[in-house]
């Protein structure tokens, strides 16, 4: 047996949030109320209260005017989320009784309330939050080949389940073919602090992309150790919060990346998509397959680019028809559980169009067929039942 060394980090901050950031002194009634006000105001990334992230520095009321100055601290000084931060404590102190106004004065974080701030939000937590035991259900999307719209059915699955109100992440892991902040309209870089990474948030999804960390223009040449190195920062240094739902947009075919997500995400099950093309789905069954040794469930098959209806009446069906059926009853026989066809997302203009906009179908055109589509799968995983995710669940022998 070899040993394994003890990579957890020391999660018990030296000194409480209180002691290094502490909360605003407030003598008037006005700046209590404001202090509740502010409780509201949600930091964009972290998507906790302001006011409990120790970052409301100071509430002062000037008397005579009934003018307020807010002093909010920044974890970082180049902080992208300064406007947001601006606009939403601004917006929160609107209206507020015997108050004239509000400005707001940013200062950073010291290294030491940012050690605090990360040892408040790590603390109690494992290091890798989707061990086993996690609450969050996780879905690893796969596909046999590029191009059949894994990335935008990723992208909008996160984009519809974000807004029937849980809590989603995604993690973009296609190396070779990054396209979720594209998806997403977001061009957000992470923020850092000290190693802890906060994703940028986009139509309510938490979501990290190995193009974040690139340079746009140079071609990704990385190797098997390096990716798998990737996606457990990932795993391990992004601040994600609670959340319900994590999705990941694996890279197509049965690579490293797919292993490795198997090994770092021990309770994912595989979402397999494919197109009606059936010379196709055997690829994409062999995608699946690798749950077989992997010991993951496939949760299920979504068939994309299946036929469209013309405003005329006439169905187009590029692909033929068929392929996703074929591919969840041979996973269904080669593994032994039953692999549902989830849904078949039809060849639609719109969904292209919006994706290419940064604003999922499911959302801009939410009544559209495909948008239709998407949303009836979206709200199939919802309401999966979170406890058997990863368990294996007992299968009665064939004859
Ligand atoms: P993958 O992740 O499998 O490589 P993408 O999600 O990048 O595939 O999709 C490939 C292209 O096909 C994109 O231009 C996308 O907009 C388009 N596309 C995907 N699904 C559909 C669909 N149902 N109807 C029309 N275009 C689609």
């Amino acid at each position: 047996m070899t040993d394994t060394p003890d990579h957890s980090p020391d999660r018990t901050p030296d000194h409480t949030l209180d002691e290094t950031l502490p909360p605003p002194e407030l003598t008037t009634d006005l700046e209590r109320a404001a202090w509740e006000r502010l409780g509201t105001v949600l930091d964009p990334e972290i998507r906790r209260p302001v006011t409990e992230l120790g970052m409301v520095a100071s509430i002062t009321e000037d008397p005579a005017s009934g003018h307020l100055t807010i002093g909010v601290r920044l974890t970082i000084a180049g902080c992208p989320m300064r406007d947001t931060i601006t606009d939403d404590v601004t917006r929160a102190l609107e209206g507020l009784p015997g108050c004239s106004g509000a400005e707001v004065v940013m200062a950073v974080m010291t290294a030491e309330q940012r050690a605090a701030l990360k040892g408040m939000l790590t603390e109690g937590r494992p290091a890798n939050q989707f061990g086993e035991g996690t609450l969050a259900r996780v879905y690893a999307v796969a596909s046999g080949k590029g191009g059949v719209g894994k990335s935008t059915v990723t992208a909008n699955l996160a984009a519809a389940l974000a807004e029937r109100g849980l809590a989603v992440g995604l993690i973009d892991a296609d190396i070779h073919g990054f396209s979720i902040p594209g998806l997403l309209g977001t061009a957000a870089r992470p923020t850092r602090v000290d190693e802890m990474i906060l994703p940028p948030v986009a139509h309510g999804v938490k979501v990290v992309s190995i193009g974040m960390f690139l340079d746009a223009d140079r071609p990704v040449a990385w190797r098997g150790p390096m990716l798998h190195r990737a996606l457990e920062q990932f795993v391990t240094d992004v601040y994600w919060g609670d959340l319900d739902v994590l999705l990941v947009d694996l890279p197509p075919g049965t690579g490293d990346i797919a292993i490795s997500a198997a090994q770092l995400l021990p309770t994912s099950e595989l979402l397999i998509v494919t197109t009606p093309q059936q010379a196709a789905a055997q690829v994409a069954a062999r995608a699946g397959e690798l749950s077989g040794q992997t010991g993951q469930q496939v949760a299920g098959v979504v068939e994309n680019m299946a036929a469209m209806t013309l405003p005329d009446g006439t169905v187009l069906d590029l692909f033929g028809s068929g392929g996703g059926q074929i591919v969840a009853d041979r996973l269904t026989e080669r593994l032994d559980s039953t692999v549902p066809l989830l849904g078949s997302v039809p060849l639609d203009q719109e969904l292209r169009q919006d994706g290419d906009g940064g604003t999922p179908v499911v959302l801009e055109h939410p009544g559209s067929a495909a948008g239709t589509e998407l949303r009836r799968i979206a709200e199939s995983l919802a309401v999966r039942p979170r406890g058997l995710s990863g368990l294996k669940l007992p299968v009665t022998p064939r004859d």
